[in-house]
Formats: C-alpha cells, sequence, structure tokens
C-alpha cells in the first residue's frame, strides 16, 4: 500500500527509502526491509547491506515490470532486526518484532536478510514475509522468486522452455529447482515470448495468477500512522494476567509507580512507540494529556527496580526495546539495564518491575494498535 508521504519527508532519505523511482505498477507492496548482524559482519557494514538490498528491489522490480506483473516493491526503512529465534518464527510475522514494526511503520511485508542453510531464501505461500540468504547471491530474482511464492505460488508455476537458439531457459520460480537450463529475469507469462518460445501456458502464469495476492498483501496494513513512526497508540498486555500497563489511579509524579490494570481503554493506558536511534529500540510515551514515557527508577537500578513516569526522556532510563525471546514472544527489555519488564503480582495495581531474563509467560507481552 501506498506510503504516507509524510512519513518518507519526516525521515528526510527519501532516497535511501525508496528502491526505485516510480513506476507504472498499479500496486505497491512496502516492505519493512530488515537484515541480522551476521550480514552486516558478511558485507562489511549497514550501508553496504542497503546498498545490495537497493539493488535486489531494483532487480525485482524490473523483472516484474518486464514480465507483465503488476506490481511494485518498495524498501522501507531498512533497519538491523533480531533473527527470528525459530524456523517457525521466520514464516511468522504475527510474533516478536516484525508484526510490531510492520505497524508502526505501515509496511504490508516483511523481510530478513540473514544467513540460512540450505537455500537462497524462504518464504511461506500466501505469507506475508520472506527470509533472504546472503551468501547464496543474494538477489533481484531471489527476492521476486520468494515474492512469488507470497503469491501462492509453487515452483511448478514457474515455466521451462526451449529457446529458437535450442538452449533450455527457465523463467525466475524454478530457481534451483529444475537441473540444467538458464534461469531468465522473468516471471512465466502466458503472453510473452523470449527467444522465440511462449514465457508459459494456461498453468504456468504468474502474470495472472499472482494478481490476487498483489492486491491483498498490498492493502494488508490498513491501518497507518498518520504523520510518522510512533502516531499509532497502543496497549500493551501482559500474556498471563491479561492486565494493561496502566498510570491509571495513579498521580503521574515519578516516583509513583506504573502499575499494570484491567483496560478501561483510557488515555493513560495507551503508549507510543517511537523509533529510537538504535535499532529495535524504542521509546515509550503515553498519548493525550497524560504526556509522560515510561522509565526504570533511577537509583537502585537492579533486578526487583520498579518503573515509575518521567516527564521527559532521560538518557537510557526511558528507553525500552523489543525483544523475541526463545518462545517467540516478545518481551520489554529497558536500554540501561537490559532487563525484562514483568508485573510483580497478578492483581490490578500490581507494579512494574525489572528482573534478569526469565523467560516466563509473565514477562511476555502483546501489543494492540488503539482504534
Ligand atoms: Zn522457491
Amino acid at each position: 500500500m501506498r506510503y504516507q508521504k509524510t512519513l518518507r519527508q519526516l525521515l528526510g532519505a527519501v532516497a535511501l527509502l525508496s528502491a526505485t523511482p516510480a513506476s507504472a505498477a498499479n500496486h505497491n507492496t512496502d516492505i519493512l526491509a530488515m537484515y541480522s548482524q551476521e550480514t552486516i559482519n558478511m558485507w562489511g557494514s549497514e550501508s553496504a547491506v542497503k546498498a545490495q538490498m537497493r539493488v535486489a528491489f531494483t532487480g525485482a522490480n524490473q523483472i516484474f515490470e518486464d514480465s507483465g506483473v503488476d506490481v511494485q516493491l518498495s524498501m522501507i526503512w531498512p533497519q538491523k532486526g533480531i533473527p527470528p529465534a525459530t524456523d517457525y518464527q521466520l514464516y511468522d510475522p504475527g510474533v516478536g518484532n516484525s508484526r510490531i514494526h510492520m505497524d508502526l511503520m505501515g509496511t504490508d511485508y516483511v523481510m530478513m536478510v540473514m544467513p540460512l542453510t540450505g537455500g537462497g531464501g524462504f518464504a511461506t505461500i500466501n505469507g506475508i514475509t520472506n527470509v533472504l540468504n546472503p551468501t547464496w547471491g543474494f538477489s533481484g530474482l531471489i527476492l521476486a522468486h520468494e515474492y512469488g511464492h507470497s503469491c501462492g505460488a509453487s515452483h511448478d508455476r514457474g515455466h521451462s522452455f526451449t529457446g529458437n537458439d535450442g538452449k533450455l531457459y527457465n523463467t525466475a520460480m524454478l530457481v534451483n529447482s529444475v537441473p540444467g537450463g538458464t534461469t531468465i529475469p522473468r516471471m512465466s507469462n502466458r503472453n510473452q515470448f523470449y527467444k522465440g518460445a511462449r514465457l508459459g501456458d494456461s498453468f504456468s502464469d504468474m502474470a495472472t495468477f499472482m494478481v490476487p495476492r498483489i492486491q491483498a498483501i498490498s492493502g494488508f496494513r490498513k491501518l497507518k500512522p498518520q504523520n510518522g513512526p510512533g502516531d499509532l497508540l497502543w496497549s500493551i498486555k501482559n500474556r498471563v494476567t491479561k492486565k494493561v500497563i496502566s498510570s491509571y489511579a495513579n498521580s503521574l509524579n515519578q516516583g509513583t509507580p506504573i502499575t499494570q490494570y484491567d483496560n478501561f481503554g483510557v488515555s493513560s493506558q495507551t503508549w507510543r512507540i517511537v523509533p529510537g536511534t538504535l535499532n529495535n529500540e524504542v521509546v515509550f510515551r503515553s498519548a493525550g494529556s497524560f504526556s509522560k514515557y515510561l522509565g526504570m527508577t533511577s537509583t537502585g537500578n537492579g533486578a526487583g527496580a520498579t518503573v515509575e513516569p518521567w516527564s521527559g526522556p532521560y538518557g537510557t532510563f526511558t528507553r525500552f526495546y523489543l525483544e523475541t525471546n526463545v518462545r517467540g514472544f516478545t518481551q520489554l527489555k529497558n536500554l540501561n539495564s537490559d532487563k525484562v519488564l514483568y508485573p510483580s503480582g497478578p492483581d490490578n495495581s500490581a507494579q512494574l518491575r525489572q528482573w534478569q531474563d526469565f523467560e516466563q509467560d509473565l514477562t511476555q507481552w502483546s501489543f494492540d494498535t488503539v482504534n
């Protein structure tokens, strides 16, 4: 879906964000483009990773354009992400950080560039995520191939044919699945020709087959940030107690504990998540007239320290980041202490505290956009 112009202006890096010049495509899929630390190590720097990713996006878009596939992929806010901890998470954008970041940035799809074993990339059929392997000739061809899977295609939607030069050719969905022949930068299209041969048939016709899923994926993120990242409001619910992070019934003075409480939908229970200068770093602050930051107490910052309202950002004490734990759920960690937040009891008004990461349900939170 078309990205908010204001957000791009806000971020002030249009050239960085936009992988390609505007194309004639009617559909645009905004892709949150993430990469792992291993990928940075492999390619030398984050700017080198972003440059490689831009090349891949440009290549994939060229393939779609040349193949008569009506979509453009846009690389949005390329950033370092935490790789999924388990295989199943590779396929599920609903867990961990990626879904939250997708909502934050208003993207339709998420990709992760990270070393893998056993393939150039993975994507679920009819999914909205893929993983690309930088060690396997990371390219626009692979990106287009994986996006093709997300649009419902298996490899047999590719087309293999002999050109008028007597050589065997395969379209992009057949990458690594047909021995022999040359893979060409095309999707199958029964109305197009290559080396004198038809590029598809009634079954292998990605240009037609992909259309419904392109529309669905490009329209995936209905709720868009209005002005920029962090514009959405969230309630943050504990997985066990089902209560939300709240300042209800508390004074807003610093030193007053932040607690959990039943969700009344009031502004002191809704929060903003603002991307910080470090990747995956977020700053929480509240909505409306309640304008306080979540922060850790500045004294006794060890395990057991309580969360309290701050009138403004105060270094790392008021900065938190989201981390996917080994079970695939999101934890909230303070940047200063690197400890996880949890409610100190099951009931209303239980104080929010930090502790060493003990990977328990109490330390796991879900995030729901409000309204
Ligand atoms: Zn494949």
